[in-house]
């Protein structure tokens, strides 16, 4: 898949299974990146043991001078703190403006090195490789960066889009079934903003996914990049309000996973959560037909997404959503799906959320 973003190179997202080998000769074929005379892999300890040797491998076959940084893993990475690390284990391997940085891991990885990569010396090159189904189908692309701080997630960060996206399928092999869930969350809220062909064929191809049958689960990718890439280049900076839809099953999903304590459920599971709340809202805000509601309940059932055997009192879960850093003017907004492939967001009046969120309760 090409991403292409008005205003910025565009780059490749190559989906496989032999894509980790050949990032080596990949990199040698980009121009931002073929002359750079020393690469920096950063990784955390749980990739590391499983891939960090084949990519430095593939690298160094293709010519390439290669460091590495192994993080811890786990959401505590991105911080400022270790951000802070990683900018001075650059500048202690002398890395100069010509050099890249190769995230290879999960979302967080891949947060963290396009941070760094674009705040080091003003700004390197930086290359994807996505190694969770989410990373694949949602981070990598699209040029979002940044580290948490202690007030909230994300607050600190910018717009860097990478050079080249290395999705490479065989190191899903490794990934639990947990993990596996978030990524097929994230891609089921896709194929609902994204098209009828889509979602219709996330619902043939559900028990595939799930079996991770190795076609399905690439093309499921593709699709899913497609989809963001296209998001992204109508709304670069997130300015014009079209990049919202990605927010679709986040608003009810981040309370989900604040008031369950971080780490209850995935991040995944609070999104499918969040996306059947926001379907059945809609229903009574802006008209979403009930056979959507139903098909995305399978959809999700389908994808091992399960209605979720928790509830939080109602007033607590409304108090949560305010806290959501897109909150206006007091009122919540939710993305909505109006229709598969169509959707609004829209401010709901306390009043209404209460009632649904009453009836989630019970
Ligand atoms: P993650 O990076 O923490 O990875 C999940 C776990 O899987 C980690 O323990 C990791 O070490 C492990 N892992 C990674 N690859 C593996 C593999 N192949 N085999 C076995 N284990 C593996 O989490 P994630 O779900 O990939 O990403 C979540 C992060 O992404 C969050 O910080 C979120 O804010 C961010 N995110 C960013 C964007 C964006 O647009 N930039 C979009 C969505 C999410
Ligand atoms: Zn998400």
């Amino acid at each position: 898949v090409v991403v292409n973003i008005p205003g910025e190179v565009p780059y490749d997202v190559r989906i496989g299974d032999a894509v980790l080998e050949g990032l080596g000769t990949s990199l040698k074929r980009l121009p931002a990146v073929a002359d750079a005379p020393h690469l920096l892999i950063l990784t955390d300890t749980n990739v590391a043991p499983l891939y960090l040797d084949a990519a430095k491998a593939s690298l160094k076959i293709a010519g390439f001078r290669v460091s590495d940084v192994v993080v811890p893993a786990g959401e505590e990475a991105k911080s400022v703190a270790v951000a802070g690390e990683v900018w001075n284990a650059m500048a202690a391997l002398g890395l100069t403006r010509d050099c890249a940085v190769v995230a290879l891991g999960g979302g967080v990885v891949g947060d963290l090195a396009g941070f760094v990569a674009s705040t080091y010396m003003r700004g390197i090159p930086f290359v994807q490789v996505p190694t969770t189904l989410l990373a694949m189908v949602d981070s990598s692309v699209g040029g979002k960066t940044g580290v948490n701080l202690e007030a909230g997630k994300n607050l600190v960060g910018t717009f860097k889009q990478p050079a080249y996206v290395a999705a490479c399928t065989t190191t899903l092999a490794t990934l639990d079934e947990r993990e596996w869930a978030c990524g097929c969350a994230e891609i089921a809220k896709a194929a609902v903003i994204d098209s009828d062909e889509f979602f219709f064929w996330m619902m043939d191809h559900a028990e595939a996914m799930v079996a991770r049958a190795d076609a399905v689960v690439a093309e499921a990718i593709a699709r899913s990049v497609v989809f963001k890439a296209n998001v992204v280049a109508a709304d670069k900076t997130e300015s014009r309000g079209v990049r919202e839809c990605l927010n679709y099953g986040h608003t009810l999903g981040h309370a989900v996973e604040a008031l369950a304590g971080f780490g209850t459920f995935s991040h995944g599971a609070a999104v499918a959560e969040g996306m059947r709340f926001a379907a059945r809202l809609g229903a009574d805000v802006v008209g979403t037909p009930p056979e959507l509601v139903e098909a995305q309940g399978e959809l999700l059932d389908g994808l091992g997404l399960p209605s979720l055997a928790w509830s939080a009192p109602a007033e607590e879960m409304l108090a949560a959503m305010k806290r959501d850093k897109k909150t206006r003017g007091g009122q919540v907004r939710f993305v909505m799906p109006r229709d598969i492939g169509a959707w609004e967001l829209v401010g709901v009046d306390d009043a209404v959320i209460l009632e649904h969120l009453r009836a989630w309760e019970a």
